[in-house]
Parts: structure tokens; C-alpha cells; sequence
């Protein structure tokens, strides 16, 4: 992006190009301006990698919404704040079907109907999905219909990397390539996703570095919950660092998961077997590897039939084949990595934070829908409802007639150089928290970790470096890892 073209001041910036970001730019009127920025080219984020699909109750018939009100909750340990998943689940399936209009395919019969899987936690079939690649549907269609909005300019692998309070609005200091630009918004809304690159096996994509969450917590707002992390159990447990997520859908659609010695084992452990929810398999997998003194696990889908297994699930199939696994034939490794972040930018049903003018929604936020572990396919949910509760409740301010952020007349450029980012810097921040904050949490490790984190960050913070990615992207990662650490250090 020329950052030239990019005017000095819009109504509305919005950090973030996945589902919470563009859902919320389709819910603003015309003539509110917006600026959305994007760290990499604006398919790439974790929406695009969603494989599952979207959970909404549609059949009155054969499910309620007390019914999925309770499946999250019961998910969520109860941590959940009711309030939010009321609003999630009983205003989630107008945005699913709103989704249809903007041209996302989901799944249907021969008839023409909706089909809905099960997934882990979900005690009735009501999640809609494309094949096994739901996620790239629905960025790949909203991301056309917001290209044909002419309020909405979006700018493609420019960061965000830093921002500060002003009146009545903020100040950002974007960067895209060696470009600099200083914008100003009267209202910015956080969609900026998850965390997964503090971790060092994770499924995030490598825009995941928790960035809008350093920049909230920067100029003050509440962050909540940021130790509740979730472990998917089921990631390809190959060499790389981000792991190819073998979906939940797989084991809802009979996959059996077994041990070292070939075995099913889940009995040990839950009586929901393979479909119980994430923690808890995450949990199994790792006691039963504890308990034979091995890492090696696997899923065993292969008595569906090739013709099955290609059909449902032809993502995983030509993923798995990749690495040299025909899923039809072999059994697939897997074993947890990271994978979601339930906790965030602290929200209230109107994805307000506690700072005036700031929303947050989607992965980055903590509206409390999820408590203490998100129930599988409620995420791409909670981005839609609330990325537009955001566009809802800035549309509302800007009706009721507000103040335009004070911008000043000129200034001076700040200093951006300085020593690049030490080698090996985010390496150890990632080692840490893998050590200390896994399914598992190894106490010990705790107490250390958030010392040694918080070296690192005030030495990040103190020191002149040059603003480059890598640079904001080691203080976004080296700031998450200490709220984590020091929310669980007792
Ligand atoms: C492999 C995988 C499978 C999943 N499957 C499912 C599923 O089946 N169902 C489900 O409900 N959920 C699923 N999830 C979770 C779900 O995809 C995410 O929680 C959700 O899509 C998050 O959307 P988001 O808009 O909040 O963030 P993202 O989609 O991650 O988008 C974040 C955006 O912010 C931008 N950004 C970040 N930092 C900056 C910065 N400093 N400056 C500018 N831009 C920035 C990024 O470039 C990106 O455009 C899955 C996740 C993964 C990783």
C-alpha cells in the first residue's frame, strides 16, 4: 500500500480484515469513512483458516436456543457471562443468514437445505459449514462485498504500531514497508485476532501476534481473562511451527482417537469420548502421555471410505497428503498446540472497552461469551454479532452528533531508528510460555517465566530500537506473555 494515497483523518479505522473486521464494515452506513488496515495481504488471518464452520440454531424444531446457551456454558465451565452468549446465540443466526446474502456458501443437501454438523460439545447437529474450509468461504465473499463499498478503503500489509489517546479520538502510527504515516480516528475498532505466535506450535497464522491487544493495553483499557487460552487437541503434529489443524469436525463426524498403542483411550477419561470438549481431550491426550511415556497419538478415520473422506473433508485430505499422509489409508498424528484465545480487550455487549471511542471484537476481545473454553464453531459467531454490535453502537454516537478527534495542524515525524531487534528475542519468549503455560501449566515454571518476560519487556520498551514489524511484533508478544504469566502467578 502507498501510504500517500491514505488520507490524515477518517470517522472510523478499523484494525483487522477477518470476520469481525469486515462483518463490522458491512454494518456501517455510506457515509461513515473508513479506513481498515490489514498486516499482511487481507485474505490472511485466522478466519480464513476456519475449517468447522459456524455455529447458530435455525431448526426451532430439533434444537433451541436454551439448548446452545447451555452446550456454551457447559463448555465454558459457567464462567461465561450469560448475558453475552444469550445475545450471541439468539442474534447469531440473523448474521449467519445475513452472510448468505453477501454470497457465502454453506453446505446442502440434494434438496437445497442447510446441513448442519456436530462438532465436540454440541449436543445437536447445527453447525454450517463449506466443506472443511468454511473460514476461506466466508472471508473470500466478504471480503468482495466490502470491496464494493465506497466508504470502506482498505490497505493491505500495513501495521498498526503504535497508538495513543488524543481528543476525541486516537492518533496511530501505521507503517507498510519502510512508509510511515500518522493517522487519526474518531472512533477505532480492534479486530486485529488472536495470539497464537507466543506459543511455539500453534494453529494461528503468523499475523497472530496479539498486537491490538499490546495497543489497548498501552493506553489503558481493562484486559481480561488473557490466561484462558485453548489448546486444540487434534493439530498435525508435524516439524512446523504453525500446525495444520486437523478439525473438530472430523472426531463429529466418528473419527476415533487412539494412543501410542494404537488404542482408543478416551473412556479413561470422559464419558463424552472423542466429543467431549477441547480441554478435556487436550487434558486426556496429555495425562495418557504422561501415564505410556509417549507423545504419539493418532486419529483413525479411515473405515469412512475414501470417497466419504474426500468429499467432507477435502481441505484435510490434500493438507494431510502434503505431509505425506493419505488420511483415507493412514492414521493421522496429532497431538495439542495452541489454538484460541477466549480472554482479550475487555467488552460489553456493544464491543465497547472501557476507554471512550475504542470497540474491540472478535478474537482480540473478551466479551465473556466463551468463559473459561470456547465451545468449537462459536468464534466466527461472536466476530459477526459483535463486529456488528461495534458498527451499531459507533453509527449511534456519530447519529447523536459527536466531536471529531482534535488533529493537529502539523508535527514532527518521530524518531523511528535505532538497534534492530536482538536475534532470538521472540524465540524465547515463545520457549517460555510453551514451558510454563501448556495444557497443562507447569507451576514452577510460572514464577520464572513472568520475571525473565518482564526483563525482556522493559528492556523492548527501554531500549532504542527501530520501529520495524519484527521489532512491534517481539513487544506485542513479550507484552502478552507477562499478562498471562502474572495473571496466573500465585
Ligand atoms: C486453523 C483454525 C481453525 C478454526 N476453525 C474455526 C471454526 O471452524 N469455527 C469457528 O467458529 N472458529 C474457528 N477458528 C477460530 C476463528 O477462526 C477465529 O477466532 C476468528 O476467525 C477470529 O476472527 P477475527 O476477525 O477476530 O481475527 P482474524 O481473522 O485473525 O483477523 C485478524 C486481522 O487483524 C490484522 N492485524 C493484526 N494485527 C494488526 C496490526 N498491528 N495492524 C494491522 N492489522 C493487524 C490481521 O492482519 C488480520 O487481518 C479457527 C481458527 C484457526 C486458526
Amino acid at each position: 500500500m502507498n501510504l500517500s494515497e491514505l488520507k490524515r483523518q477518517y470517522s472510523v479505522v478499523i484494525v483487522g480484515s477477518g470476520i469481525a473486521g469486515l462483518y463490522a464494515a458491512l454494518n456501517f452506513p455510506e457515509d461513515v469513512d473508513i479506513l481498515m488496515l490489514s498486516k499482511k495481504e487481507r485474505h490472511q488471518s485466522n478466519s480464513s483458516l476456519a475449517q468447522g464452520g459456524v455455529a447458530c440454531v435455525l431448526d426451532l424444531e430439533n434444537d433451541s436456543y436454551e439448548l446452545h446457551i447451555e452446550d456454551t456454558l457447559i463448555a465454558g465451565g459457567r464462567a461465561n457471562d450469560f448475558d453475552a452468549v444469550t445475545q450471541l446465540v439468539e442474534e447469531g443466526p440473523g448474521d449467519v443468514l445475513r452472510t448468505i446474502d453477501y454470497g457465502v456458501e454453506y453446505d446442502r443437501d440434494e434438496n437445497g437445505e442447510l446441513v448442519k454438523t456436530l462438532e465436540g460439545g454440541h449436543c445437536r447437529r447445527r453447525i454450517l459449514h463449506h466443506k472443511d474450509t468454511s473460514g476461506k468461504e466466508m472471508v473470500d465473499k466478504l471480503v468482495l462485498a466490502v470491496e464494493k463499498l465506497p466508504n470502506v478503503t482498505i490497505a493491505d500489509e500495513t501495521m498498526v504500531t503504535s497508538m495513543s489517546r488524543i481528543k476525541n479520538g486516537f492518533k496511530m502510527e501505521i507503517m507498510s514497508g519502510s512508509e510511515f504515516k500518522t493517522v487519526y480516528a474518531d472512533f477505532c475498532l480492534l479486530a486485529s485476532g488472536g495470539i497464537g505466535r507466543v506459543y511455539k506450535y500453534t494453529t494461528n497464522p503468523s499475523v497472530a501476534t496479539g498486537d491490538g491487544i499490546r495497543l489497548a493495553y498501552e493506553m489503558g483499557a481493562s484486559i481480561k481473562n488473557l490466561s484462558y487460552v485453548q489448546f486444540h487437541p487434534t493439530a498435525f503434529n508435524g516439524a512446523n511451527r504453525e500446525q495444520f489443524l486437523i478439525s473438530e469436525a472430523v472426531r463429529g463426524e466418528g473419527a476415533y482417537l487412539l494412543n501410542c498403542n494404537k488404542e482408543r483411550f478416551m473412556d479413561r477419561y470422559d464419558e463424552r469420548l472423542e466429543l467431549a470438549p477441547r480441554d478435556v481431550v487436550s487434558r486426556s491426550i496429555i495425562m495418557e502421555s504422561r501415564r505410556l511415556g509417549s507423545n504419539n497419538f493418532y486419529l483413525d478415520i479411515r473405515y469412512k471410505g475414501e470417497e466419504f473422506i474426500k468429499n467432507r473433508f477435502p481441505g484435510i485430505y490434500a493438507g494431510c497428503l502434503k505431509q505425506g499422509v493419505d488420511i483415507s489409508k493412514d492414521l493421522i498424528p496429532v497431538f495439542p498446540c495452541q489454538h484460541y484465545l477466549m480472554g482479550g480487550i475487555e467488552v460489553d455487549l456493544n464491543a465497547r472497552t472501557t476507554l471512550p471511542r475504542l470497540y474491540a471484537a472478535g478474537e482480540c476481545s473478551c466479551t465473556g461469551v466463551h468463559g473459561r473454553n470456547r465451545l468449537a464453531s462459536n468464534s466466527l459467531l461472536e466476530a459477526l454479532v459483535f463486529g456488528r454490535k461495534a458498527a451499531e453502537d459507533i453509527t449511534k454516537c456519530i447519529r447523536a452528533g459527536f466531536f471529531k478527534a482534535s488533529v493537529p495542524e502539523d508535527e514532527k515525524e518521530p524518531d523511528r531508528n535505532g538497534a534492530p531487534l536482538p536475534k532470538g528475542t521472540r524465540t524465547e519468549i515463545r520457549d517460555i510460555l510453551q514451558r510454563a503455560y501448556f495444557v497443562i501449566p507447569d507451576e514452577g515454571a510460572i514464577h520464572q517465566g513472568k520475571k525473565r518476560i518482564e526483563n525482556i519487556l522493559n528492556r523492548l520498551k527501554n531500549g532504542k530500537f527501530a520501529v520495524t514489524a519484527d521489532y512491534c511484533e517481539a513487544l506485542s508478544l513479550a507484552t502478552v506473555a507477562y499478562i498471562i504469566l502474572k495473571e496466573v502467578d500465585r
